[in-house]
């Protein structure tokens, strides 16, 4: 049997929507059919029936139009796209099929609608174009803001780690992203042309309406991939939005390089912007600082920790308006008060550049409109450079506010064309015809009266419904006494429905008239909408300068909550902090008990000639549980957020700029993502070691943990030294290996720092307090019983470690020699059992003891039975043997 009209229609349509969903509107229903059908009966939970039921069924599940939102919300969640294909034409004016069309397809990187979004999130799609430098664009459509740039392929993870794109759209044939890149992320394949160099440019200049890119800054000799990288995205939007893209008015160049930059692992380490355990805002550093009170401000802080700058003037501009507005409380908390009254204006003008606002989101459009004299007003005559820049941004658009406002009821609805939102008084036409309406009205509820005291029937009364218009209905009780003019036209189980001439001449007043009112009203919406899209540029101006207020005052009242001080921001590569806290535990903790701590650290500038800095490398030794990590951490945190430029956690702080920011954890747990921790722990470490520069904070936690003691000792032996010789710059080195504490008086750089602990009545007490020097103990028994490991495992362990101690105490010949080969390169070397060399040695301690052979023959000689001069005899062997071993064991 040839499928009917309409299921051709749908097929043309699915073809259209490719692996999408289809959403097929029917009536006051969007149905799924075939395949579609069966994959939302089991991700939507939508029950599976069928279609021409018989010998070819088609499967078939659908829900309420009303509904769209809350499935599209569960479709782009389960990893799919939605194609929505709606009825483009009034169902009462169609002759024959209705027509329909796809209006939107939606994923996860192109939603514009507010239910789906998260408002504290951009939203990015992201394009990656081949090539070495590989080409990146990406787009938060629900803003307009779309920005692209080259990098080198090897820095991809960390850029995808920095933008967070929720959706990739990649090559056809271009090889698959690591797993832990696209975690969490939709993957679109797009064919190999829409990356295409000629097709891009052309369709970008086209969009833009320009002649050429140039005036973005971007040139298409350097910056090619990048162009075809946005060519990728707009050709995608195009595709799928179906609309105008106007709010997407100019392409960013990021320039790589101005930022500090911070890879994939700092920024999970870190956890700046989501937890390591659950990948969640609450309890990250943005979680904790951020205090803005509009979803604007919330995006634009989070962008701002994603992207600390690296200028002094840059960042002291910051600090400038931050210190202003610290100072200034009752500003502050008025201009709080303000803020927390504006809409997203942003994402509100996405939707009505797109065709997609409602009159809700114009009537939010005005009321944050209305808003805005009153902040604008405030900030006037401020001392700070960049408040004053903002003050000048922030555009009122009195034009469109009046526009709004006199067409606008005070609530409007979701819906554009049911009409119900333009003020009486507005429009002539409209209220005229809405006197008809409610004229006719009227007349029905006289006509009720009248029909009563005409029958005799009391509860007789005038109805509505949408498929017999109005009608009277009359209950059976009173059947015998309807007239005759009632023309009978539906039968319910109580009652009966009937119209008349009269009503009916009335009736199509009515109707018509409340059709004209809602087309009116309809044509005034979209004349406002046009009205709004055009003042676009303004709106979006301004909602920039109202965001990066609100994060301003929100860095403001975050100091002022938590008593954090103005940072000391220079060039220099110096770091200084008295008092210092964890941002994080500072305010998740008990309030008042965490201990704040200094830190004194100066690069080594080899440049400079630097020999003499004595803090480069700070090495922090102390039991487990102590506060090392915290300690390192929250120094690395505490110049992130000076680069960002707010106030920090301390009592005083001079931060030297930054440029980029490694912090490695050793061995983290991280067999989730499938990888030897060890391998991964020294894939960190080798980058740190070939990218940091003298400029770079480099935070090391027990790195070579992941590894047997000996191997572990030496390659965080051998990193110091290497950080030390060749790179010099500010290091925070936290480890449980105390040997490396010795590296103090062999390296100038290299200054010891350790962990208080107070022993007290057998019990360990930790004080969280960095003091100089090195640990003189480790306390892991300690910890293991705070940590409920059983008595008696405790009290064996301290036999063994007794045992243990005192067999170290005897010596033993294991031996970790640094020796200074010929050429002046330094060498690390473990030696198992062999004789001691001749160089520069160092004793390491906790070695297990093995035994020189020589000793066990002095041992076994028996002098009794030995000649003087067969005694002189051996001790000359012994000797030659020692020197020989000498000769042999010298570096190579
Ligand atoms: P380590 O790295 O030495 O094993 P951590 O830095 O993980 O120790 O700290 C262990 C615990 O001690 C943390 O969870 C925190 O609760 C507490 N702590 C660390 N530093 C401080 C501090 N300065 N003040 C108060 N509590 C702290």
């Amino acid at each position: 049997m040839p499928p009917t009209p309409m299921m051709q229609q749908y097929h043309e349509a699915k073809q259209a929507a490719g692996d999408a969903l289809l959403l097929f509107r029917m009536g006051d229903f969007y149905e799924l059919f075939h395949e579609d059908a069966k994959t939302a009966a089991r991700v939507l939970g939508l029950s599976l029936t069928s279609r021409d039921k018989g010998e070819n069924p088609i499967p078939m599940a659908g829900f309420p139009y009303h509904q769209l939102d809350g499935y599209l919300a569960k479709i782009i969640a389960a990893g799919f796209r939605g194609a929505v294909c709606e009825q483009v034409e009034d169902p009462r004016q169609a002759k024959g099929l209705v027509k329909r069309d796809i209006t939107r397809i939606v994923s996860r990187g192109t939603v514009t609608d507010d239910a789906l979004l998260d408002p504290q999130t951009s939203n990015f799609l992201l394009a990656v174009a081949p090539g070495e430098p590989c080409g990146l664009a990406w787009i938060d459509i629900s803003t307009g803001r779309f920005e692209a740039t080259v990098v080198p392929s090897e820095k991809l993870g960390d850029e995808l780690a920095r933008i967070s794109p929720v959706e990739i759209l990649l090559g056809e044939s271009a090889d698959s992203l690591p797993a832990e890149w696209t975690e969490g992320r939709m993957i679109s394949r797009r064919p190999a042309w829409a990356f295409g160099r000629e097709a891009a440019v052309a369709a970008l200049m086209k969009h833009f309406g320009t002649q050429s890119l140039e005036g973005f800054g971007f040139s298409q000799d350097d910056e090619g991939p990048a162009l075809q990288a946005a060519g990728a995205v707009l050709d995608y939007l195009v595709e799928t939005q179906k609309t105008s893209l106007a709010h997407i008015d100019r392409l960013l160049p990021y320039g790589v390089g101005t930022r500090l930059e911070i890879d994939e692992a700092t920024r999970r380490s870190l956890e700046i912007s989501q937890t390591m355990r659950d990948g969640r805002r609450e309890g990250s550093l943005l979680g904790v600082i951020d205090r803005t009170v509009t979803s604007m401000g919330a995006r634009l802080l989070g962008d701002w920790l994603a992207n600390p700058l690296t200028d002094v003037q840059a960042i002291d501009a910051r600090l400038d308006a931050v210190a202003e507005l610290h100072a200034e409380t009752s500003l502050t908390a008025d201009l709080r008060q303000s803020l927390r009254q504006i809409y997203d204006v942003q994402r509100l003008l996405a939707r009505v550049t797109t065709g997609r606002a409602t009159p809700r989101d114009l009537s939010f459009v005005a009321r944050t409109l209305a808003c805005i004299p009153k902040l604008k007003a405030k900030l006037a005559g401020r001392k700070s450079a960049r408040l004053s820049q903002l003050e000048g941004r922030i555009d009122l658009c009195g034009d469109v506010r009046s526009k709004l406002d006199a067409a606008l009821e005070d609530e409007c609805p979701l819906a554009s064309r049911d009409g119900g939102f333009i003020r009486a008084g507005y429009h002539a036409e409209l209220d005229e015809q809405r006197e008809l309406m409610r004229g006719g009205k009227q007349w029905m509820a006289e006509y009720q009266a009248e029909a009563v005291e005409r029958t005799g029937i009391a509860n007789i009364k005038v109805g509505f419904n949408k498929v017999f218009g109005y009608y009277l209905e009359v209950t059976h009780a009173h059947r015998d006494k309807i007239p005759e003019d009632f023309i009978r036209k539906q039968t319910l189980k109580n009652a009966e429905r009937y119209i008349t001439p009269e009503l009916k001449e009335h009736e199509e007043k009515v109707l018509a008239a409340e059709e004209r009112c809602q087309d009116l009203e309809y044509e005034l919406f979209v004349e406002l909408r046009g009205l709004v899209a055009v003042a676009a540029r303004r709106l979006q101006a301004t909602a920039e300068a109202l965001a990066e207020i609100d994060v301003l005052a929100s860095l403001a009242e975050l100091a002022r909550a938590r008593s954090y001080v103005r940072p000391r921001v220079v060039a220099e590569s110096v770091l200084e902090i008295e008092g210092g806290r964890h941002p994080v535990l500072d305010i998740t903790g008990t309030e008042g008990t965490f201990v704040p701590n200094d830190t004194s650290c100066e690069a080594r500038l080899a440049s400079r000639g630097d020999a003499a800095v004595q803090s480069a490398i700070l090495l922090i030794t102390g039991p487990n549980m102590a506060g090392k990590s915290t300690y390192i951490r929250q120094v690395a945190l505490i110049s992130l957020l000076g680069q960002i430029g707010s106030f920090v956690p301390a009592a005083r702080a001079t931060l030297g700029v930054v440029d980029r920011i490694f912090a490695r954890v050793g061995a983290s747990d991280d067999l989730a993502r499938g990888r030897s921790t060890f391998m991964v722990e020294m894939t960190e470490t080798a980058r740190i070691l070939n990218t940091a520069t003298e400029r770079s904070l480099v935070i090391l936690d027990e790195i070579g943990r992941g590894t047997s003691t000996y191997d572990g000792l030496s390659l965080a032996w051998a990193v110091v030294e290497h950080l030390h010789d060749h790179v010099g710059c500010r290091t925070l080195f936290a480890t449980h290996y105390h040997e490396l504490t010795d590296l103090e008086d062999s390296l100038d750089g290299v200054g010891n720092l350790n962990v208080a602990v107070k022993e007290w009545q057998g019990e360990v007490v930790f004080l969280h307090q960095i003091v100089p020097g090195a640990a003189d103990k480790s306390y892991g028994i300690h910890v293991a019983q705070l940590a409920g490991v059983p008595r008696e495992v405790n009290e064996r362990a301290m036999e063994i470690l007794a045992q243990l101690e005192a067999q170290h105490e005897q010596g033993g010949t294991e031996e970790v020699r640094r020796q200074k080969s010929e050429d002046g390169e330094r060498k690390l070397r473990v030696d198992t059992g062999e004789p001691v060399g001749n160089g520069q040695h160092l004793q390491m301690t906790l070695f297990e003891t093995v035994d020189h052979p020589l000793l066990e023959e002095i041992r076994k000689t028996d002098l009794n039975t030995k000649s003087p001069l067969e005694v002189q005899r051996l001790v000359e062997q012994w000797q030659q043997q020692l020197a020989g071993d000498a000769v042999s064991s010298r570096p190579r």
